[in-house]
């Protein structure tokens, strides 16, 4: 019997890290459920340049912000499944979506902070718990954490400490859901040149080329050294790979 297509939900998949994996992950013949926030155009322009390629995603409303919408929206990935690929589950989940809030220790606002960890902790977490029932045993889920969890740079004491909490969590999903066959690692890239806190990675020359004096292979991280390390780390030939911190950065501030 021919195998069935793998499948896997990226969230924040309209722009930056989450679509150049949708994309990397849609190269590897995989189906994706590319989901966005604010930018509907944008995550339908994925879809567009999957099945372009030959790929099948389908695109779905997400604020990972807001917890009270879980329900619903698993409701809506299994009408989703259901209606494109005719099955019941999907294999590997990417918990990608994200902001980045620059402020001091001293400057950082109760409300940037409450903001940071609804998306990067508590959406994740409660997300993730959700949709168990609709990840497949022997499934695989992948967690995005930042190099500044290990890199203490000025201006990022939230972002980074939740960040931190990602990687804790990740073990202990990877403990529990291990019984499942399920493999959870966390993914941390370096600074990479996307849309990300203001595009300033990208757009700053003097960040730019700070970082890239930092950086090992000299140069600050584009989204496609980030994708295919996500996509491969998802292949079968990464199955033994687990509760692991992968750093993708080009070997920043060794
Ligand atoms: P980006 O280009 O700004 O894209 C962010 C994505 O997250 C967008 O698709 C956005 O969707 C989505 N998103 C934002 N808020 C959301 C919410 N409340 N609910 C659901 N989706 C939401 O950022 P990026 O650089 O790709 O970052 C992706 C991940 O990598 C984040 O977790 C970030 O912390 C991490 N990271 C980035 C860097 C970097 O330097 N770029 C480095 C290390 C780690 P809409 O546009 O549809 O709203």
């Amino acid at each position: 019997m021919e195998e069935k297509a793998k499948i896997a939900l990226v969230t924040g998949a309209s722009r930056g890290l989450g679509k150049n994996t949708a994309l990397a992950l849609a190269k590897k013949g995989i189906g994706v459920i590319v989901t966005y926030c604010s930018s509907e155009a944008e995550a339908n322009s994925v879809v567009s340049a999957i099945a372009k390629i030959g790929g099948q995603a389908v695109a779905l409303h997400l604020d990972t912000s807001d917890t009270k919408t879980f329900e619903d929206f698993v409701v809506k990935v299994k009408q989703s499944l259901q209606d494109n690929w005719q099955t019941e589950q999907f294999d590997f989940l990417v918990n990608n979506a994200g902001i980045g809030v620059y402020a001091t220790f001293a400057e950082t606002t109760e409300e940037d902070f409450d903001r940071l960890m609804n998306i990067h902790v508590k959406g994740v977490f409660f997300l993730t718990q959700k949709l168990l029932p609709l990840i497949k045993d022997g499934g695989r889920i992948v967690n995005l954490s930042s190099g500044l969890a290990r890199i203490t740079l000025p201006g990022y004491a939230a972002y980074a400490s939740m960040k931190g909490a990602i990687e804790v969590l990740t073990r202990y999903m990877a403990k529990e859901l291990g019984s499942r066959q399920i493999a959870v690692n966390v993914v941390a890239p370096g600074a990479i040149e996307t849309d990300f806190g203001g595009g300033a990675v990208r757009d700053n020359p003097e960040i730019n080329s700070f970082i890239a004096s930092q950086t090992a292979l000299g140069r600050v991280g584009v989204p496609d050294d980030i994708g295919g390390a996500i996509a491969s780390l998802l292949s079968e030939e990464n199955r033994w790979v687990n509760a692991q911190r992968i750093e993708v950065s080009g070997g920043q501030s060794l």
